[in-house]
């Protein structure tokens, strides 16, 4: 028998779905697959702060700095006063198992962050723009907030999972999507992180000084001329409402029936 060569149908490779109902489902199932693994990376962190204690984090970045750090000098009186003022706070959670470190950072940018190991990093621009202790007090307990839930650690998991994930997929439209999904994912979880290290930060505030009276005055400035306060884990998270926050921090104090008039400490410098 001879074979004869059929010429294939007329649009073969053509599926009867429509290209635009085909996109989409490539569009969902990504989204799909990037939620779950940004999920799954925060398990992982999770697990991860289950068998590393803090004790264990403390221990391991105890001379710990980052490299592109530009400090200011050792006998700053700035850098001394904010170390002592950190120890004083540190005085009213004596669990914890963190030696904390203080570092001035040398950017006009007001931030603090939260780093491994105890590392509490203030800019210049934040000690510019603080204009008493307990303005100061309030972030500082804050970022104390952030090493009592160990959201630092968590929070540099996520960063680091997320520039991975731009990383592998830069270019890609279809995939932006579904990176956007997981970042919206993850910084949902960031936003509670903050609200939690608020209120810690108040009640840290309320054990030194009684009251809780210009705690949140610097986000009243800010929140004024439009400018917010962005720490490590802030910055991952979707932009809160500088009034929404002073609003809730308001009220927590009101729950806990924290006074909100007081004598207000000045800076030591
Ligand atoms: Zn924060």
């Amino acid at each position: 028998m001879r074979f004869v060569a059929k010429q294939p149908k007329e649009g073969i490779n053509v599926s009867d779905t429509h290209p635009l109902i085909e996109a989409s489902a490539l569009v969902a199932g990504l989204t799909a697959i990037f939620v779950v693994i940004a999920l799954l990376l925060i398990f992982l962190i999770e697990v991860t702060l289950y068998f590393v204690s803090a004790e264990d984090e403390a221990d391991m970045f105890a001379d710990w700095l980052p490299v592109d750090l530009v400090t200011v000098s050792h006998t700053d009186e700035r850098l001394l006063e904010t170390q002592l003022l950190v120890d004083r706070l540190a005085g009213h959670w004596p669990e914890t198992s963190y030696k904390f470190r203080v570092e001035i950072d040398d950017s006009e940018q007001a931030n603090a962050m939260a780093l491994p190991g105890g590392l509490i990093i203030v800019t210049q621009g934040l000690l510019d723009q603080v204009e008493s202790e307990n303005e100061l007090a309030f972030v500082l307990g804050h970022e104390l907030g952030h090493f009592k839930n160990r959201d630092h650690l968590r929070a540099l998991g996520r960063g680091v999972a997320l520039s991975v994930f731009f990383a592998v997929v830069t270019g890609n439209d279809v995939a932006g999507i579904g990176i956007k999904a997981a970042d919206v994912t993850l910084r949902g979880f960031s936003r509670q992180q903050e609200t939690k290290a608020d209120d810690f930060g108040l009640a840290m505030v309320y054990a030194e000084y009684g009251h809780v009276n210009e705690a949140w005055r610097l986000f009243e400035r800010w929140d004024v001329v439009d400018n917010s306060f962005i720490d490590l884990v802030t910055y991952l998270s979707t932009h809160p409402e500088t009034a929404d926050r002073i609003e809730d921090m308001r009220a927590h104090a009101q729950r806990e029936g924290w006074n909100t008039d007081g004598e207000v400490t000045p800076l030591r410098w």
